[in-house]
């Protein structure tokens, strides 16, 4: 078995992602697996160094060791280029000049069913009109989904305990895979990282269950295993909400300074304790 965390290094870790953390190294340890550590960096913009090196103090404090060096997505651009490529020679992804809004939303992991799914507004353009605007416009490169799930056929995946599950890509619409100033989105770079890493059991918050309909469809395009899946519930705050990277309070940084011991909490997290005010709640 093995399995991964890979945080954003954008913020401050939470008592959401030492929950998530927990979980997975403890479903590797457990089986005398592999537990790695994968930096979601590819954010050029909002991703900060010092927020790197903060969470893997907070990974140590809460007693959690991982095999190998940390893998970053910033180093992995290349490859996430190349499949790229592969799919535009494929006629799979088309280039889409459409405003920067929902695009730029892209780039982070999606939380619960994504809203207005785009309308294919740049699917058809004539060739020689991409040509011209190609080289003048800022654009993203997007999957032409319709086309791509008629050529990946059925998809299935597994949710541990709960036996298999039709994964149904159709409703996310013409998903961004990259954009021109960040080579991947979060849906292509998750998935080629993760076949890359060998990674067996993908154990993270509910609020991703969504994304796994596309990144089986994308294994299934780039000739890349489906993992095993297990959404897990998402740690509410007291007022009930899913903790955000704003929840200072819920920063493991905080709790540290509080006084509380990492490896408690994390038996705690473990055994889904959770601190006073805490919950775990499925969206
Ligand atoms: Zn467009």
């Amino acid at each position: 078995m093995l399995t991964r965390f890979a945080p954003s290094p954008t913020g401050e870790l939470h008592l959401g992602h030492a929950y998530s953390a927990v979980h997975a190294h403890n479903a590797a340890r457990g089986t005398d697996g592999q537990f790695l550590i994968r930096i979601d960096d590819i954010d050029g913009n909002r991703s900060r160094e010092e927020f790197v090196s903060a969470s893997l103090a907070d990974l140590a404090w809460l007693g959690i060791g991982w095999d190998g060096d940390p893998v970053r997505q910033s180093a992995r651009l290349g490859d996430y280029a190349a499949a790229l490529e592969a799919l535009r020679t494929r006629g799979l992804v088309y280039p889409c000049f459409c405003t920067r809004a929902d695009i730029a939303a892209s780039l982070s992991a999606p939380h619960g069913p994504s809203g207005a799914v785009y309308p294919g507004t740049c699917r058809s353009l004539p060739d020689a009109e991409r040509e011209r605007r190609m080289a003048t416009e800022p654009h993203c490169w997007r999957l032409d989904m319709a086309r791509a799930a008629a050529e990946a056929g059925e998809l299935v995946w597994e949710e541990i305990g709960q036996g298999p599950r039709a994964a149904e890509p159709l409703a996310h619409g013409d998903i961004v895979l990259a954009r021109k100033d960040a080579p991947a989105s979060y849906h292509l770079a998750s998935t080629l990282d993760d076949a890359a890493m060998g990674v067996t059991h993908i154990i993270r918050g509910a609020d991703l269950i969504a994304s796994t309909d596309v990144h089986c469809l994308l294994q299934a395009l780039l000739g890349l295993p489906t993992p095993l899946y297990r959404h897990h519930a998402l740690v509410c705050g007291p007022d009930g909400k899913r903790l955000a990277k704003r929840d200072a309070a819920a920063s493991l940084a905080s709790l540290r300074a509080a006084g509380i011991d990492g490896r408690s909490l994390a038996a705690d997290l473990s055994a889904d304790r959770l601190p006073a005010g805490y919950s775990l709640q499925n969206p």
